[in-house]
């Protein structure tokens, strides 16, 4: 390790530089990297001057600006990374083919970007006395253009808002000259998504007793051809103790629900004794998901559904005229058949659920030429529908229907309620139809998989802060089926 001096940096002409009044108020202070080295040698390097304004006359003044913080930043970076590069082209590398004495060849530069502004590298490459093979001097993958570091911070980014967006506010806050491009973003953000594809997941020391799993499927909008929407497959599992892991996968990638499934459960501490209940709203291939990711047990209708069907159903029976003796008493019959309904589902009585609704399409009739307020659709009209949409739901779904009741006064659960969050959370927030974005299917499940890393907090070592999306309110089930 050379001095100062033999390093090439600047030292400055006068100690009493450090801190000097100069004309008009203004104070200069020069930040000074000094390395401090096993031989006890402190070589150092004068990483910039900076200038300000010495009153506090203006709150505008206090402290540095953000422009100087990012330079401070960028020239720490360059300074620390030429001193790390100058510590490296020292040592010697012995030869792989035939362990002979290396000399040095020639020097390579590498644009590396980091979060601290784009350094360059210099690379020496060896060649051997005894075989004439070229050493490299470090063992960089060639297309190593970023620190894993930035990548992450991109793809955490990414995962939150657009990439044009993500790229702009790295471009405020980091002293960035690479990657302000939302296509460098993007590009980044995938490259993390396909690193996430773990094949071990870490057990938690408990073991769960019992697990709940989730499993739902939305649409976003496709830009591939000949495809207007791509289905994504989300869900989540979650324990008593409350361990919650998401998942997704759009459909038809490499990326395999049935795997992430039993990675999730695996994650959570899912053993041989552990009790499953998994619920689903749906289709049957999602039903069949769940069977191949090992879910023994019929998936059992979400409550959450229900409930939001029968809250409408409940909602628009409210709306209805009552303008006429023979109106008052429909509606009051339909009503009552409502919560009767009601009570059937949660009490597990679906089969019952045709008497109600025969009920009241039997009075429906007293609201003929009922009128919407203000060119709106008729509250008879709507209840129809609501109406005709939960009988067919409930044709296609009573098998999967329970006791919900007895589930609930036994303390198990009727649902979860959180799919349709963590599905918001997941992929409208970000992916959704009002953005008008449309997705590549490899780019949209590649950003799933960022986003699912993110919430559950295991993108990266430094970053995976776990956090709650906010639309993610828990309602509890009494809420739903009061
Ligand atoms: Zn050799």
């Amino acid at each position: 390790m050379g001095t100062a001096a033999s390093l090439g940096v600047r030292v400055p002409e006068r100690y009493s530089r450090v801190c000097y009044l100069t004309r008009g108020g203004r104070v200069a202070w020069i930040v000074r990297l000094v390395q401090i080295g096993a031989d006890g040698d402190e070589p150092f390097a004068d990483v910039m001057t900076i200038n300000r304004p010495d009153g506090l006359d203006d709150i505008a003044n206090l402290g540095l600006t953000v422009a100087d913080g990012k330079q401070v930043l960028a020239g720490l970076q360059q300074e620390i990374v030429a001193a790390q590069t100058r510590s490296h082209s020292v040592q010697r590398p012995e030869c792989r083919s035939c362990s002979g004495v290396c000399h040095l060849k020639d020097y390579r530069n590498h644009a590396v970007a980091t979060h601290l502004g784009q350094v360059t590298v210099r690379l020496p490459r060896f060649r051997c006395t005894g075989c004439g093979a070229i050493e490299a001097g470090v063992g960089w993958p060639s297309h190593c253009r970023s620190t894993p570091e930035f990548d992450q911070l991109q793809a955490h980014f990414s995962a939150l808002m657009p990439y044009r967006v993500a790229a702009d506010v790295l471009k405020q806050v980091f002293p960035i000259d690479a990657g302000k491009d939302p296509e460098t973003v993007r590009r980044h953000t995938l490259k993390i998504g396909a690193t996430l594809r773990i094949d071990a997941v870490a057990r938690p020391e408990m073991a769960a007793a019992a697990v709940a799993v989730t499993l739902d499927s939305t649409f976003i909008r496709s830009c591939e051809d000949g495809e207007r929407h791509l289905e994504v497959r989300v869900g989540n599992v979650e324990t008593e103790t409350g361990g919650r892991q998401v998942f997704g996968a759009v459909a038809k990638t490499d990326t395999d629900v049935k795997v992430l499934i039993r990675q999730s459960l695996d994650a959570v501490g899912r053993t041989e004794d552990t009790v499953l209940t998994a619920f689903t709203d749906g289709c049957s291939g999602l039903r069949r998901i769940l069977a191949d990711a090992g879910i023994s047990e019929l998936p059992i209708l979400d409550w959450f559904h229900i409930g939001m069907r029968l809250q409408h159903l409940k909602q628009t029976a409210g709306g209805l005229s009552a303008d006429d003796p023979a109106r008052v008493a429909a509606k009051a019959v339909i009503v009552e058949e409502v919560e009767r309904l009601h009570w059937r589902l949660w009490n597990g009585k679906a089969k019952d659920a045709q008497i109600s609704i025969d009920r009241i399409r039997a009075v429906m009739h007293h609201f003929q030429g009922e009128q919407g307020e203000r060119k709106s659709i008729a509250p008879s009209r709507k209840l129809w529908t609501a109406l005709h949409a939960l009988d067919g739901y409930l044709t296609g779904q009573s098998d999967w229907m329970v006791n919900y009741a007895e589930r609930h006064r036994a303390g198990l659960r009727v649902g979860t309620a959180i799919t349709e969050g963590t599905a918001n959370f997941l992929v409208n927030r970000r992916m959704n139809k009002s953005q008008q974005m449309r997705w590549s299917r490899r780019g949209a499940n590649l950003l799933l998989q960022v986003r699912c890393a993110v919430y559950n907090g295991t993108l990266g070592s430094g970053y995976g802060q776990k956090f709650h999306p906010a639309n993610d309110t828990h309602p509890h089930p009494q809420a739903i089926a009061a």
